[in-house]
């Protein structure tokens, strides 16, 4: 049998239980498209699947943005499959051996129902490697992506670096927290830590942000920043940029006694096994906890976890912990979650994978 093949499932009694996707090099030797005995796997199959999730997407959004994540993977049906849209591009990923396996006829769906100016493949996740796949990046129909594709977010704007940006391109996860940020930017003195290519940068300013710091310890992505800020018609001088590591910059501005208004913290994932839990926990602590000490009485933390290993619960112990150590008050003001686009399946509920506190200190 094929990698990626589909095959029957049969219980211990030889009742058939479904079809999956064999994928011989993985520990999970078969992942499951269907329980239902008489359903084909077929080109109808996906079709629907993919059609179902962009019109919950369209009735979600409203059409007031033309960047989110069409496809989910297990949360929408299709496990291994990742369907970003990137104004009038697609980005795809084929993660385990059964997309993989049906990948022509994916693109060929993707084409006709979408009308892509051009499809990406970013098929460059670790995850690969346990499923026996090889990295695959290139464009797989129509134009190359430019080096820059300009998305609407309603509020916002953003470029967005297909080829090479993080992800897909952009953090398109933490699209609804920056309405939210936003909302809390009024008049504050903001530091933006991990800014990426500013996704929160842009939401601050426009909510009215004083003044805005931006570290991040890759160049060139802090570079794009001032790009997007010029993209959004927003002034230059409020926002600062300083490439450096995080860790250190926060305990040289608790030396020299800075203070904020107002600071985030959307740190990479820490955690990527569980053998490296309390070692990534104490990254979490230490970050938290010298935000803590800079912030003005009655400002914001907006503290963010993206490793799905780690639990909300745990997640928010840390956060507590560290606010103690600081000696510091805090309560909680919201509970933040990915943007539902990146769907999370009763059945799958390790899909959620990021969290973040809103917390107010006294
Ligand atoms: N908040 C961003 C996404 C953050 S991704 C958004 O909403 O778009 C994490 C970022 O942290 C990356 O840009 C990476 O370059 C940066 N980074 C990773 N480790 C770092 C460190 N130790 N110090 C500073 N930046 C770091």
């Amino acid at each position: 049998m094929q990698m990626g093949e589909t095959c029957e499932v049969f219980s211990f009694n030889d009742k058939l239980l479904g079809h999956g996707a064999y994928s011989p090099n993985s520990q999970i030797r078969v992942r499951m498209w269907n329980f239902i005995q008489e359903e084909k796997i077929d080109n109808n199959f996906f079709l629907s699947k993919i059609i179902y999730a962009n019109e919950f997407r369209n009735e979600l959004f409203q059409r007031r943005t033309n960047a989110y994540r069409v496809f989910n993977s297990e949360s929408d049906g299709i496990p291994g499959l990742i369907v970003d849209k990137y104004n009038d591009f697609l980005v795809v990923q084929f993660l385990s051996a059964g997309a993989e396996f049906w990948k022509n006829e994916i693109i060929r769906i993707l084409i006709s129902n979408f009308n892509p100016k051009g499809i990406y493949e970013r098929s460059d996740s670790s995850v690969m490697k346990l499923e026996g796949l090889e990295i695959k990046c290139g464009v797989v129909y129509g134009d190359e992506p430019p080096e820059y594709v300009i998305i609407d977010e309603g509020q916002f704007k953003f470029l967005v670096d297909i080829k090479n940006g993080h992800k897909t391109g952009f953090y398109l996860d933490q699209k609804i927290n920056r309405n939210i940020l936003s909302k809390y930017s009024k008049d504050k003195e903001v530091l933006n830590c991990f800014s990426y290519t500013g996704g929160f940068t842009i939401a601050a300013l426009k909510g009215g942000a004083k003044i805005i710091t931006n570290l991040d310890s890759s160049k060139s992505c802090l570079d794009v920043i001032n790009k997007n800020i010029e993209l959004n018609s927003l002034e230059k001088n409020k926002s600062e940029n300083i490439e450096c590591d995080v860790f250190h910059k926060l305990r040289e501005y608790r030396d020299i006694d800075k203070k904020f208004d107002l600071i985030i913290l959307d740190p990479p994932k820490f955690i990527d096994s569980k053998a490296n839990l309390i070692s990534a926990a104490r990254g979490y602590k230490d970050i938290n906890y010298y935000a803590f000490q800079l912030l003005r009485n009655g400002g914001v933390l907006f503290t963010f976890s993206c490793s799905g290993l780690l639990s909300t619960e745990l997640f928010q112990k840390i956060v507590f912990d560290a606010c103690l150590d600081a000696v510091r008050e805090g309560i909680i003001l919201e509970n933040l979650y990915q943007s539902p686009d990146h769907t999370i399946s009763l059945n799958f509920p390790e899909a959620r994978y990021l969290k973040g506190l809103v917390v107010k200190v006294l």
